[in-house]
């Protein structure tokens, strides 16, 4: 019952095969037998999943429909949800129980989807390794000595790990679509704006997005669905209409342009990894694609960029978790300069710490022209990279990341290495554009991802081409041994 998808759950419990509590208890015991070797989940919900589950067979047996009904997910901890501990991965909120949910929470409970738990995630979604969480490392199923990397590392490794069919995630420099890459899963970050930020704990408000992870591309279709759309809470949420993404999956993709940047293929990529990426471009010609060479030039500055504005906004938005207003306060305080120093101090990890001091240091008053002021000119230069290429293509092609799983604890005493790895990633996140990854290979035994890029609002575009791959490869049909 674990290896199937959202889709085949869904056409399961509409054919009375099962009922979502029978697969929702064969789930839970799966989790309670395997997450002890991955340490995928932060909080385990069985009496709402239970009690979720039951509601869904009752509906379905009023004759109501949809593939989310009674469908099994987990959250990422830092979605909101009301009376259930909300961490982010932190020791600062360990004791959090959200008073309200996130909008995409409330919107999946809605359609119906059962919510097993809360997942493990780098400490205030700040990683590429999940291996900063207050909870521990989680381990990548497909060698327990590896990352599955992050920040949302715990969905990945247990969707991946078949203890669940989908997991919500989120993106802000590439942790949903370099997780997937590393666990031979799917995973799309929407355009900015698709999928609400409402009680999402915010790191960078510019940059953080929702979204799926899960084993396929049509999967990824039905839980963005169930995800997507405009929310009055969010500013920044766009009201835009959001189309039928299942319906998108089946186009043609005769005659499409696919772009591949030339600076996609320089030093420090894995070769294995490049031949893999050729192989899919073969894959995608043979199906009517129609490849070009294409440049985007400024590629280079990102990653500085995008550690300046990132760690800017994280200073900003941490602020609130001071001991008074939010999060963890220290014992017996003397004053309050030293409330907020030894709260502050107890109850950020050391990643976090490092951001903050960045970011403020970025930000204040002496510095803010030449990093901050820098960074937002070199994201417009990023951006208008991209709005170039789209006048020439339909979707842009690459690795997802430039090296597959490392070894856990191999860059934990070197943070810049592990920041070089979000290299082809946190150019979309820059420029507010959906990226999708999808699995692509191995490499030692290890998964590797190739990432689509589109123009704003086509999720549908990068879903149709990953489908149509993904009916003519069988990489994402396979499972990590012991799972
Ligand atoms: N690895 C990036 C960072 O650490 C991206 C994280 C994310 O997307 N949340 O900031």
């Amino acid at each position: 019952m674990h290896h199937m998808t959202l889709a085949e759950i869904a056409r399961g419990l509409a054919d009375k095969k099962f009922s979502s509590e029978e697969l929702t208890q064969v789930l839970l015991a799966r989790i309670a037998q395997l997450d002890p070797k991955l340490n995928s989940f932060i909080s385990l919900t069985p009496e709402l999943a239970l009690s979720q589950a039951k509601a869904a067979d009752a509906r379905r047996a009023n004759g109501e429909g949809g593939a989310l009904l009674g469908a099994p997910i987990a959250h990422k901890d830092l979605f909101c949800t009301q009376g259930i501990r909300t961490s982010c991965g932190s020791k600062m909120l360990d004791n959090f129980k959200a008073p309200y949910d996130a909008t995409v929470v409330a919107k999946l409970a809605a359609a119906g989807a059962v919510t097993l738990g809360k997942t493990n995630m780098d400490e205030f979604a700040m990683g590429s390794a999940n291996e900063s969480s207050y909870y521990g490392a989680v381990k990548n199923p497909w060698n327990l000595e590896h990352v599955p990397g992050g920040s949302s590392g715990g969905s990945a490794a247990a969707v991946a790990a078949r203890l669940l069919p989908a997991a919500t995630a989120t993106d802000t420099g590439g942790s949903i679509r370099q997780p997937a890459a590393f666990t031979n899963l799917t995973g799309l970050k929407p355009t900015y704006g698709r999928v609400s930020r409402w009680g999402m704990i915010a790191y960078a408000s510019s940059l953080d997005q929702g979204g799926p992870l899960a084993r396929t591309a049509e999967d990824c279709a039905i839980l963005l669905q169930g995800m997507a759309g405009f929310d009055p809470n969010d500013s920044t949420s766009i009201d835009e209409p959001v189309p039928d993404y299942s319906a998108s999956l089946n186009g043609s993709l005769q005659g499409l342009r696919i772009g591949v940047p030339k600076e996609y293929f320089g030093a420090g990529l894995d070769p294995r990894i490049a031949d893999l990426i050729h192989n899919s471009i073969k894959e995608l010609e043979k199906l009517g694609a129609v490849i070009k060479e294409i440049s985007l030039p400024n590629m280079q500055h990102a990653i500085p960029a995008y550690y300046v504005i990132a760690p800017a906004e994280a200073s900003s938005n941490l602020s609130r978790f001071d001991g008074v207003r939010f999060g963890h306060r220290c014992e017996n305080p003397e004053n309050l300069i030293d409330l907020y120093k030894r709260s502050r101090g107890e109850g950020f990890g050391a990643e976090v710490q490092r951001r903050i001091m960045v970011g403020a240091y970025a930000l204040s008053a002496g510095y803010y022209d030449a990093y901050y002021l820098k960074a937002q000119k070199i994201r417009r230069l990023v951006k208008n990279d991209f709005m170039a290429a789209f006048n020439e293509v339909d979707i842009i092609l690459g690795p997802t990341t430039p090296n597959p799983a490392w070894k856990l604890g191999a860059k934990n005493s070197d943070p810049v290495a592990a920041y070089l790895e979000d290299v082809y990633t946190i150019t979309a996140n820059l420029a507010g554009l959906p990226g999708l990854s999808m699995p692509a290979g191995f490499v030692d035994g290890l998964p590797v991802g190739v990432q689509l890029l589109a123009p704003y609002f086509q999720e549908g575009r990068l879903l149709n081409v990953a489908h149509q791959y993904q009916l003519n490869t069988d990489w994402h049909t396979r499972t990590p041994t012991g799972f």
